[in-house]
């Protein structure tokens, strides 16, 4: 089937990880799905099996208790935890997002004393920057600490918190006062760890009632007068933002990976639905509309499937940028199209591109063609339908593109056959 497709940094040990990863979902995980949804958190004891089993935090070096792994590891499991599971366990914000904060901008100090437990699961961690009054636009946050000695005092309300009823270690941002310095930035941005167990002042809000992802644990934080000691801050002063922003590309990468687990899953089961499901006398996917659909949908999922293991591997060599990264997250279309074809030529030039796939590349990236062309037409206005704008003539040029070398619905018929 076209959904059946396998990434090309897929290798043997990573194979063996999702293995373990699905077999631990689905014994330990999707039994407790209804439970966990009602009571809108993950039991901790979960966390403390999953390390058991190596599913927390596989980028942590073996000197801090971890595997020693990166991100491709981080991916399977991300992978198979959206494949078997409705979305709801934080783990891609514990080791996705919270270890990688520690191991990149916090001391040999904090790894040793925080890592170790985090891959066990006996502290689960968190990241709070949004606050009520500031989400995108994170330097507009008023959460604020100031220094007394060996502490921190934190005054900041956070919201939409996720791990926030369970966390141990939150890591919080928030904007120092400096009176030795008044020249200081005020919009910059620090970062300290919360230890929620050794922290006066600081208070968990209910969870949040959301309308999806219920067994998700997201809430409101408060830290009034919350004492910090100073040898907690990660990174220099004022220096979060730019970690925050360096961090951004992993953290959208790992959405975007659900995103395109959940894609290819939707067809698939949709595509099973479709076979069973007898309409007239016979099965619905036998309707034309039926599999044109399907096989456009097909297409899709591949093509963000390509796009998203263009992105694991770059981010696996160090290459991922923060551009290409907020474009995985919303499946920017002409980058997609760009490594879909890519893809196609590589695999052709090694005997590999099937019918199937060469089909795909050829209805979807015509139809992209025209759509993005359409878009750009609108935005020239008139002129845009003038000959002499070159935008006008490729515009008139590549409708036909949809037509020959095959017309694009033959193309999906070649795919709903394979699918
Ligand atoms: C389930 C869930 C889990 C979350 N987990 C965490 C977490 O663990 N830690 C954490 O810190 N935060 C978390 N968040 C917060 C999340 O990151 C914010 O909700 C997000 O950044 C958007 O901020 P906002 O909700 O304040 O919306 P706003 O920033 O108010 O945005 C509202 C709308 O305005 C648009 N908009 C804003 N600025 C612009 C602009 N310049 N140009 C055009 N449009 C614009 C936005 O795109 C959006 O459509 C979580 C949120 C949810 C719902």
């Amino acid at each position: 089937m076209a959904t059946d497709y396998v990434s090309e940094w897929m290798t043997d040990e990573l194979q063996a990880l999702r293995d373990v990863a699905r077999q631990f979902f689905e014994r330990e995980a999707a039994p407790q799905m209804a439970k966990w949804s009602e009571q809108r958190y993950v039991d901790r004891e979960f966390w403390v099996k999953a390390g058991r089993v190596g599913l927390l935090c596989p980028t942590v070096p073996e000197e801090y208790g971890g595997p020693g792994g990166n991100i491709l590891h981080q991916v399977a499991i991300t992978e198979e935890q959206s494949r078997v599971l409705e979305k709801g366990w934080g783990n891609n914000v514990h080791s996705g997002v919270v270890t990688d904060y520690i191991l990149r901008y916090g001391s040999k100090e904090q790894c040793e004393r925080w890592l170790p437990s985090m891959v066990e699961g006996t502290v689960i961690g968190a990241i709070a920057m949004t606050e009520p009054g500031a989400g995108s636009d994170v330097r507009a946050m008023t959460g604020r600490a100031r220094r007394d000695g060996d502490e921190y005092v934190i005054d900041a309300a956070k919201t939409f918190i996720t791990n926030g009823q369970t966390a141990d270690l939150i890591i919080v941002a928030v904007k120092l006062e400096n009176p030795q310095d008044p020249a200081a930035d005020p919009r910059a941005i620090t970062l300290i760890a919360v230890e929620a167990d050794q922290a006066p002042g600081f208070v968990r809000g209910a969870p949040l009632r959301k309308i999806g992802q219920h067994a998700a644990d997201t809430s409101e934080l408060f830290f009034e007068g919350c004492r910090v000691p100073v040898a907690n801050r990660i990174g220099a002063e004022g220096a979060g933002f730019p970690a925050l922003m360096n961090q951004m590309p992993q953290e959208r990468l790992i959405l975007a990976v659900n995103a395109v687990v959940q894609t290819e899953k939707a067809v698939r089961l949709t595509l099973a639905y479709t076979k069973e499901r007898k309409v007239f006398g016979k099965p619905l996917y036998d309707q034309q509309n039926t599999r044109f659909v399907l096989a456009e949908c097909a297409t899709l999922a591949r093509a963000v499937r390509l796009f998203v293991d263009h992105c694991i591997v770059a981010h696996a060599r160090g290459r991922l940028d923060n551009e290409t990264a907020a474009m995985a997250k919303c499946a920017t279309l002409a980058r997609a199209a760009r490594l879909f074809v890519d893809h196609c030529i590589v695999a052709h030039a090694r005997g590999r591109l099937d019918n199937e796939t060469a089909a795909m590349a050829k209805w979807w990236l015509t139809d992209v063609q025209c759509q993005v062309l359409d878009e750009c037409v609108q935005l020239f206005g008139g002129y845009g339908y003038m000959e002499e704008y070159p935008i006008a003539r490729m515009y008139a040029d590549a409708r036909v593109q949809k037509i020959y070398g095959g017309a694009n619905e033959i193309m999906k018929e070649i795919i709903a056959r394979a699918l």
